[in-house]
């Protein structure tokens, strides 16, 4: 007879998403099952700066390092919707200046990055251990952070050719309707993204955020067979993972992407 296991209910585990079968690349895309925050911020909020309750934040940063001990330091931002990209160190990982781009070079230094519908995008070099997190709303796209990132770890000795990319869940072009007037913009002012929008409505357009983004990484540098993207549309999976446009524009929880080395 098989030894009796109670299966766990999917809505007790932690899901993480992971992009590369390296171990020694610590990286995520986390979904929102699995915490003890409840109503918009169920479960899995990781925020402390969207207004829940900070003892269930506590919990689940608890139940997250149990999933992940290499979480110990993680160096986070005030996101703004730029692309501005911070360099973090072990001494710097605890301030959360004003930017929605993070990178390091030193292991130990985990990134991480939140969302609810924008982008988020893991890079590793991992020949030279340079790591960074990204966050691309349309405003951030538009700003070109997935540019700015790919520089910024160019900088700290990266190399871009070596550079892997994973698009994690967000917003899909099947719900990512916007005003025709703002997809007309993402075709004048970013190269190619005309291909990535479709005519939606009278006066409405879809955009493929994520498909831009790919075109941005692969001009910065990035081989096209680096770059992976990884996970469901946020609002057709909204079970699984945060979507502001699911909660129709409302506060919701976030969830966190994250990438480092371990010391
Ligand atoms: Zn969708």
């Amino acid at each position: 007879m098989e030894p009796h296991t109670e299966p766990s209910p999917v809505s007790s585990r932690v899901e993480i998403l992971r992009a590369w079968p390296d171990t020694s690349i610590c990286h995520g895309f986390i979904g929102r099952a699995g915490g003890v925050s409840t109503d918009a911020f169920a479960s899995m909020n990781l925020s402390y700066w969207v207004g829940d309750d900070e003892r269930a934040v506590d919990t689940n940063w608890k139940r997250l390092r149990r999933e992940v001990p290499d979480l110990k330091l993680v160096a986070r931002l005030n996101q703004v919707h730029g692309s501005v990209v911070h360099a973090a160190t072990r001494d710097t990982a605890g301030l959360r200046p004003a930017g929605d781009g993070i990178v390091t070079a030193e292991p130990g230094v985990m990134l991480g990055i939140f969302s609810a519908d924008c982008v988020p995008i893991l890079l590793v070099d991992a020949k030279r251990k340079v790591a960074g997190a990204l966050h691309a709303g349309w405003r951030g796209v538009i700003a070109d952070i997935a540019g700015a990132g790919v520089r910024a770890m160019a900088q700290l000795g990266a190399r871009p050719s070596d550079i892997r990319a994973a698009i994690g869940p967000s917003i899909g072009q099947c719900c990512f309707e916007v005003d025709a007037e703002l997809g007309d913009r993402f075709g004048r002012e970013i190269d190619g993204a005309r291909n990535h929008t479709r005519a939606g409505r009278p006066g409405k357009a879809f955009i493929d955020l994520r498909a831009v983004v790919r075109d941005q990484l692969e001009r910065a540098g990035l081989a096209p067979a680096n770059i992976t993207s990884v996970g469901p549309c946020t609002q057709c999976a909204s079970d699984r993972f945060f979507s502001r446009r699911a909660a129709r524009g409302k506060t919701t929880g976030l969830q966190m992407s994250f990438v480092g080395f371990a010391a």
